[in-house]
Parts: structure tokens; C-alpha cells; sequence
């Protein structure tokens, strides 16, 4: 499982309402949610870093991806609002920006991820595991103020958008989802989201969601990776193999994408 890192050192993404850039939360999150996966037996969860200008650092990250062949993959962020919901402050004698109106986490999924079922599956899960640990989702997104933004709610329980036209969920050959964790331009819910306490509610909510996902997700392998190059010798192909892989799950899961394909 790969947890992608929202943003890059020089495109962090948001800017805190004290001023931290957003790369940094999402940094530290995932530390934490790596952590936590391979405590809980998952000893392949992978954080993934990314460097350079946001465009080139999405299809950096999606190749990536791709290429090791992960079974699932989450991109981790943080929220903020549109530029014209923000009203000013000042942190510590520096201008910034804020608003406390908006906070909660959200779960997006791209209806092109040519797994989308699985990703929606995913996604569901993790909502439903956030909402276990007492968080809120933020309702906002589904709503006419929030323009470009405005996204259709696909589950109301478990705060799970679509967003369709998010690089890193529809051009990954797996499962994807990308989790906001909360809103970091929210003074009092960016209090929360730099503490210990969160990041550990949110590393055992993506935990009990990716067993819950793994225990439910059939007898077939989620991705059978295609070797790297047709010349591949037969042993590099087996030293690579899924433990469940064979011929017969290769051809169920063939069988599985291609009817995502047609949804
Ligand atoms: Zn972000």
C-alpha cells in the first residue's frame, strides 16, 4: 500500500492559518499512518514523498505508483477553503488568513479509477472508520456556495465525495481514495490536527479500514502486476508474484477490471 504525501516541499498545498504549510501535516500524518500499518502486520504500507511543482509531481507520483504495482493507494491532505471564505489575521506579528466555520474530514474517489468499485469500497470504509473515531466529515462540499468545488456526496454516513478529475485517483492502476483529514485554516481544528492524539485516531481509522478492506475483498489478488518488460525471465516473474497470484487469479482479475471497465 502506498500513502502518498499531499504536495511537495516547494508546492506544500494549503497555508495554515498559523502559518505552517500544509506538506508538513500531511507529512507527518503519514509517518504516523505507516507507522501504524506495519505494526498492525501490514509491513509493505510505503510512504511515498514527491518533489517538485505540483503538475509534474502528480504524474511523478501516479508513474510511480503504477510501476511497483501496489495493491492500494491513499494520498493524504489537508483542507483549507476557497480563497474567498478566508478572512485575515495576524500569527505571531505575520499576516495570515483563517475560517472557523468549516473543518471535518473528507474522503474523495474518481468514478474514471479503472477500479473505482474497489476504491469506493476503500473509501467507505475509511469514512466509516473516521467517523468510529468520533470525527465529523465536512458537509460543505456537496453544497452550490462552494462553486468549483462542489462535489456530489456518495455516502452520507461515512462523508465519501466524488471528485472525478483528481490526478493522483484517475490515473492510478489501482484502488485509490485521498483523505482530508480536517482543515488546517480552521484556528481551533488546526490545534487538533497537529496533536499526537488525531494522528493516531486517523492512523487506526486507515488500519481497521485497510483490514476490513483486505478481509472482504475476495480470494482473487488486487492487482496482478504485469511483468516489467515481455522478455521478463519466468523466475524474476514468480519472485514478484503476489502469494495468492496463479494463473487462475490472474484471469479473475483480469475478469474484475475489465467489468469496472464497463460501469
Ligand atoms: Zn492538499
Amino acid at each position: 500500500m502506498i500513502i502518498d504525501v499531499g504536495h511537495t516541499a516547494e508546492s506544500y498545498g494549503a497555508m495554515s492559518a498559523r502559518r505552517v504549510p500544509e506538506f508538513e501535516y500531511n507529512l507527518k500524518l503519514a509517518r504516523r499512518i505507516e507507522e501504524r500499518l506495519k505494526t498492525d502486520g501490514f509491513i509493505e504500507a510505503a510512504v511515498m514523498i514527491t518533489e517538485g511543482k505540483a503538475r509534474p509531481s502528480l504524474m511523478s507520483r501516479v508513474a510511480r505508483a503504477n510501476k511497483k504495482g501496489a495493491d492500494l493507494f491513499l494520498s493524504i491532505h489537508h483542507d483549507s477553503v476557497p480563497d474567498i471564505y478566508a478572512d485575515r489575521w495576524e500569527f505571531e506579528g505575520k499576516k495570515s488568513q483563517f475560517n472557523d466555520l468549516f473543518g471535518g474530514y473528507s474522503v474523495f474517489v474518481s468514478h474514471h479509477n479503472p477500479r473505482y468499485g474497489e476504491s469506493l469500497r476503500f473509501a467507505r470504509s475509511l469514512g466509516n472508520q473516521m467517523a468510529e473515531q468520533g470525527l465529523i466529515f465536512a458537509r460543505q462540499y456537496d453544497l452550490w456556495f462552494m462553486g468549483k468545488y462542489q462535489h456530489p456526496l456518495l455516502d452520507s454516513d461515512a462523508g465519501v465525495y466524488r471528485y472525478d478529475e483528481l490526478i493522483v485517483l484517475k490515473n492510478t492502476t489501482m484502488p485509490a481514495a485521498l483523505l482530508e483529514s480536517g482543515s488546517i485554516i480552521n484556528r481551533d481544528e488546526e490545534l487538533v490536527m497537529a496533536s499526537d492524539e488525531h494522528r493516531n485516531k486517523v492512523a487506526s481509522a486507515v488500519s481497521s479500514a485497510v483490514l476490513d478492506y483486505c478481509a472482504t475483498r475476495g480470494p482473487a489478488p488486487l492487482l496482478v502486476a504485469k511483468p516489467s518488460s515481455p522478455v521478463a525471465k519466468p523466475a524474476a516473474r514468480v519472485a514478484h508474484s503476489k502469494p495468492k497470484g496463479g494463473k487462475a487469479a490472474s484471469k479473475l482479475a483480469q475478469s474484475q477490471r475489465s467489468a469496472s471497465h464497463r460501469r
